[in-house]
């Protein structure tokens, strides 16, 4: 509910949605909010916002926030609400008694994009730390883990390379598997406005998303592959570039690898990636192909703006690594107007992934087996950290099933309704003796917990989160939290439960110890934030005071950007006779992932249920129609949603969003995952759709 009111004082924050990271002035009376005006000099977003950020924070005092700490001893008892200390001793006390039991690595952590970077940083050095592995994930592993390998692997870092200003000086726009119409409305904006003043734009998704045939903006060229054919597009551009003689070769010469660069440039130059040799694959036309390769490497200034239809995918690292190889070819990174820009899905996922919340790095991307940058953590933290890469959250998963992995800790993910194929997760979660759920609603996950501790949301809390163009902002506490204790004082409290100390009065203190042991982020703290309203990260001694807008400038941070193969690997995920239809699945404007948050507020007025996309041809012929029940199956599972049939699909290809726990949407997505990284492929999913007959 939006109180409407005077308000009697401000305080400038940043959203809690989406990975453009947008400024507000929460404005308030007393302790309450009453309205959320986006920030005028907010960096990300110049005054503008969507209706997730202005409108949708009524959820922060909805009456499902649970603000009592809870235990039960199995999951068929009811809860009982007990006080903090005996929640937090409990969960130390389990945690402890597992570990004694099945060994130190029978227990881990999952952190979460909704944390700032200072809890995410006191979740995973609690992880290593107290529980004393590396069984630390975070909720990227189910979206740009393949960003964060693929990148890492091509250009040193593992981040986009632009600021969303930079897309002004844009030429040529290329959209891959992202619909930043509903996903990142407020850069949506800008790149149509950008769009609008003659940059051309080519489109390379399964369906037809608003920016291909729009009311404002139109696609030069839209590529509308079949699901699960990335690769093969992005070899066949690739193939037009190099044998058209259309590559940058200065740039290739100065500033990249000369033999990855012969030996990938001979990869693609083959006939078997040229755009007529994988049209079968794909189903796009050879000459739109042609046509968007020769744009794209001739048209000026050249940016890539990717989402997860990229990343979710069994080779999401390799399109990643092939998105970075044509920009490379064709010159196309390290100045304003180009680059290639990882559209990250949530508020603060570049910062979890930033803070060493993945198994194998520490915070700032650094491998653990590395001992000198271990043995800097080790004297600040006071503890010998082990070298060897932790578990992940499909391997803790697995490990649970085994019998091997007993206790989790889980900040601010719902990993039961977020996760792919959810009778393999909740089965896993069964298996557990101490499932640890701290959240600020009794989510999905938490049907499975043994203790629940009370989460804070945006507006209860300190810190900082980092959007998709690193930039950090400050988050700010604008009510005080309604369970007593921010997120990062509940970690503090079950870390010293523990027998590790951990007494920090403010985040601003966790920043500078986070400052102090990561390079990129050596020059960041509040006063510095406080001072300009955001800094970009890398942000050190070498760097503006503000940090770095635009990377890899004069060369890569690897030094020489590396070309790699990107060989094109169907997806075991085939159709078959008893599934004839590939699924494909993503968000809407009005709802945020999971919707948790938007479910519970007026957003819901607009979109209520995830619905199934499907071409009127597929309807036709299956007796569906618009708005009827569909039942759709997989190998996975099942599960039933209303039709809407429309020409924005293409024959053979079906999607829907999965914002509604009841929709049941990753009940039918399978594991398959990226090859790399375990990512989830959640956008290929072989299915059957039939008419529910009424009764
Ligand atoms: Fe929030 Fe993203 Fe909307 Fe900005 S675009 S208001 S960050 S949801």
């Amino acid at each position: 509910v939006i109180m409407l009111g005077q308000a009697e004082h401000s305080k400038i924050t940043t959203c809690a949605y989406c990975g453009v990271g947008c400024g507000f002035k929460a404005e308030m009376k007393g302790n309450q909010v009453v309205r959320m005006v986006p920030w005028k000099d907010g960096k990300a977003n110049e005054g503008h916002s969507c209706i997730k950020g202005r409108f949708a924070w009524g959820y922060a005092t909805h009456k499902d926030r649970v603000t009592k700490p809870m235990i039960r001893k199995s999951i068929h008892e009811a809860w009982r609400e007990v006080s903090w200390d005996e929640a937090i001793n409990y969960a130390a006390s389990e945690f402890r008694r597992i570990q004694a039991k099945y060994g130190k690595d029978a227990i881990g952590g999952i952190t979460s994009s909704r944390c700032t970077n200072e809890e995410t940083y006191l979740v995973q050095k609690l992880i290593r730390a107290a529980f004393g592995n590396n069984n630390v994930d975070t909720c990227a592993r189910v979206c740009h883990s393949p960003t964060g390998y693929g990148l890492g692997q091509t250009f040193g870092t593992s981040a986009g390379t632009q600021t969303f200003k930079s897309v002004e000086h844009a030429d040529v726009i290329m959209v891959i598997g992202a619909n930043p119409s509903d996903a990142h409305p407020v850069f949506a904006s800008r790149m149509k406005k950008r769009l609008r003043q003659g940059a051309k734009l080519i489109v390379i998704d399964p369906r037809q998303i608003d920016l291909v045939d729009g009311p404002h903006v139109k696609a030069d060229y839209h590529l509308q592959l079949k699901p699960g054919t990335n690769v093969a597009i992005i070899s066949a551009l690739a193939h037009v570039i190099v044998t058209e003689g259309l590559v940058a070769d200065a740039y290739v010469q100065e500033r990249c690898d000369d033999k990855s660069w012969r030996e990938w440039s001979a990869f693609v130059a083959r006939p078997d990636n040229s755009p007529e040799a994988i049209t079968a694959i794909t189903g796009v036309p050879a000459e739109t192909v042609r046509a968007a390769a020769r744009l794209y490497a001739t048209g000026g200034n050249a940016a890539i703006y990717y989402g997860l239809g990229v990343t979710e995918h069994a080779q999401g690292s390799t399109m990643v690594m092939g998105i970075a190889n044509l920009a490379m070819a064709t010159g196309n990174v390290g100045r304003e107007g180009v680059g290639v820009n990882p559209l990250r899905g949530q508020n603060n996922v570049q910062g979890a992934c930033d803070m060493g919340s993945f198994p194998h790095e520490l915070p700032g991307y650094r491998h653990i087996s590395d001992s000198t940058v271990r043995s800097q953590f080790e004297a600040a933290w006071g503890v010998t950290l082990n070298p060897e890469p932790g578990l992940r959250i499909p391997n803790m998963l697995d490990a649970a099933h085994a019998g091997e992995f007993k206790g989790m800790y889980c900040e601010g993910e719902d990993i039961v309704q977020s996760d792919p194929n959810t009778q393999h997760v909740t089965s896993a979660l069964m298996a557990m003796e101490c499932l640890v759920v701290q959240d600020i609603f009794l989510n999905e996950t938490a049907k499975y917990a043994h203790v629940f501790l009370p989460g804070s949301s945006f507006l209860e809390k300190d810190g900082t989160f980092t959007n998709a163009e690193r930039r950090i902002s400050r988050v700010r506490k604008v009510m005080p939290p309604k369970a007593g204790y921010a997120d990062w004082e509940v970690t503090m409290k079950l870390a010293n439960a523990l027998g590790y100390p951990m007494q920090y009065q403010h985040p601003s203190e966790i920043m500078a110890e986070i400052a102090a042991l990561t390079p990129s982020f050596r020059g960041v703290s509040y006063e510095k934030i406080d001072q300009h309203g955001s800094v970009q990260w890398p942000c050190n001694e070498n760097t503006e005071e503000t940090g770095t807008a635009i990377m890899h400038v004069d060369k890569f941070v690897r030094g020489k950007g590396r070309f790699i193969i990107t060989q094109y690997v169907a997806t075991d995920e085939k159709v078959t006779r008893k599934f004839p239809l590939l699924l494909t699945t993503g968000r809407i404007l009005s709802q945020y992932n999971v919707g948790a948050q938007t479910r519970r507020t007026e957003n819901s007025q607009w979109h209520h249920e995830d619905r199934l996309h499907i071409h009127p041809h597929d309807a036709e012929e299956r007796g569906i129609q618009h708005d009827a029940f569909v039942k759709i199956e997989s190998r996975a599972g099942d599960t039933v949603l209303r039709a809407f049939v429309t020409q924005t699909m293409q024959p053979g290809v079906v999607y829907t969003t999965f914002h509604f726990p009841e929709s049941g949407a990753n009940v039918i997505t399978t594991d398959n995952s990226d090859w790399a990284t375990n990512c989830p492929e959640y956008k290929v999913t072989a299915v059957q759709v039939l008419p529910v007959m009424a009764t």
